[in-house]
């Protein structure tokens, strides 16, 4: 499953308990790691979720310390996965943002030399 439709792989209810926890801060820590994201998810108790990522944004494995046995994916996982695709996406669009205020601000400095020139060459 990808980061971007992981919704297609994980059952509903599943899904719903995990977007529950992620809306109601029970996820407290993102953490990158070299190859995915341990998260610190605060339920009933204290889980660790570890993911596993590996090109465009394929969960390749995804692990959690609970006890929930049911399926290969708990609510923890879940909520760990809403966690991470809003830290993947946030980022990339606020770097973009800071990409063009540096442009524009580096073009008012170039048009400030600019004028500062010509007041000097027209005195
Ligand atoms: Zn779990």
């Amino acid at each position: 499953m990808k980061l971007s439709n992981f919704e297609d792989s994980i059952e509903d209810v599943i899904l719903e308990r995990g977007l529950d926890y992620f809306q109601n801060g029970r996820v407290e820590n993102v953490i990158e790691t070299t190859d995915g994201y341990t998260v610190e998810i605060n339920g009933s108790d204290y889980y660790t979720v570890e993911i596993y990522l590996g090109h465009e944004d394929q969960v390749v494995d995804s692990f959690c310390d609970c006890p929930y046995d049911w399926g290969p994916h708990c609510k923890h996982i879940a909520a760990a996965l809403f966690a991470i695709r809003e830290k993947e996406l946030k980022p990339k669009k606020s770097n973009k943002k800071n990409a063009a205020r540096n442009i524009a601000e580096l073009f008012n400095f170039a048009w400030t030399v600019k004028r500062l020139m010509l007041i000097i060459v027209a005195s």
